[in-house]
């Protein structure tokens, strides 16, 4: 019989994912442990491959459901989460996957509460120190700050975050996953961290970004870094935005500054200051790219 996580890890995509977490627990609570998994209704095991017969073609190991006329190509579960995941797909593209590998399980913020503003869109408890949350991925910033904030230096451990996978990626859910498994213990649990990728590859080939120095942080600096990125995405306009981005990547120094000197006439006062006090013309390329990357991951203040 297959566990709940052999689900979760034949998960081609993050809607499979979302879908396999949905299904695992019905559609209104989404949260599933480890022993009432999906398996708990599935006993007997398909036939084994041969020219005439084969188990279902997506688990490889459940009968396939059989109709009168035909049979179907894959069991009952396997079925119901491949309708469910075409429904999911633009949710599980704004979603973000978090790995928790943590010196005990958080006691906030990893159960879906009930109202639309919450961030969860689905949890897995493995055990005492892992979890695997969904999560919106523009409500990041706000769910990182209640967990740092309500535990302050008790949590430790290394939180992975990472983008879902598409149909189209080439790359498997199940194997990305299994990938943030793998770098789960590279830490000592010493205070928290917090890893972030910026594309499921990046899983598979880390060394790269690390390199760079935009992996891993503490996990109150990337907070402050999330808090630039909801500043930035809020004052500069998004025409700005790629314009200062561009500036922001030539090597030649008199184009900088020729260009830099360009901008400040379009540029608010205000958006002038920031960009000041931050030095961001002195910032690694890497740094920028980092902050632009995180725009992604958090709200437009309308407030502002
Ligand atoms: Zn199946």
């Amino acid at each position: 019989m297959l566990s709940t996580f052999d689900w979760i890890r034949r998960s081609q995509t993050g809607a499979e994912l979302l879908a396999t977490l949905r299904v695992g627990a019905g559609d209104e609570q989404i949260q599933i442990k480890e022993d009432d998994g999906p398996s708990s209704h599935e006993t007997s095991i398909g036939p084994p491959l041969s020219a005439l017969s084969s188990p279902c073609h997506r688990c490889w190991v459940y009968p396939r459901t059989r109709w009168p006329e035909q049979a179907d190509l894959y069991c009952p579960f396997c079925k119901d989460i491949l309708i469910k995941a075409r429904k999911l797909g633009a949710v599980a593209q704004r979603a973000a996957v978090i790995w928790g590998f943590v010196n005990q399980l958080p006691k906030t913020g990893l159960v879906k509460q009930e109202s639309p503003e919450s961030p969860v869109l689905g949890t897995y408890l493995h055990d005492s120190k892992r979890f695997l949350l969904i999560i919106k991925q523009r409500r990041l910033r706000p769910w990182l700050q209640q967990l740092v904030l309500y535990h302050g230096t008790e949590l430790k451990g290394l939180l992975q975050i990472f983008p879902t996978v598409g149909a189209t990626s080439g790359i498997c859910m199940g194997d990305v996953l299994c990938r943030a498994i793998h770098h789960e213990s590279r830490f000592a649990m010493d205070q928290l961290r917090v890893r972030f990728y910026s594309a499921p590859y990046q899983l598979i080939r880390p060394h790269e970004r690390e390199q760079k120095g935009i992996l891993t942080f503490d996990a109150s600096e990337f907070l402050s870094l999330l808090e630039m990125a909801k500043v930035f995405r809020t004052l500069v306009r998004p025409r700005e935005q790629d314009m200062l981005y561009e500036l922001l990547q030539l090597e030649d120094p008199t184009e900088v500054q020729f260009y830099w000197g360009r901008i400040q006439g379009l540029l608010d006062q205000e958006v002038k200051d920031m960009l000041t006090a931050w030095r961001i013309r002195q910032w690694p390329k890497t740094r920028v790219k980092l902050l632009y990357e995180l725009t992604n991951y958090v709200v437009f203040d309308e407030s502002h």
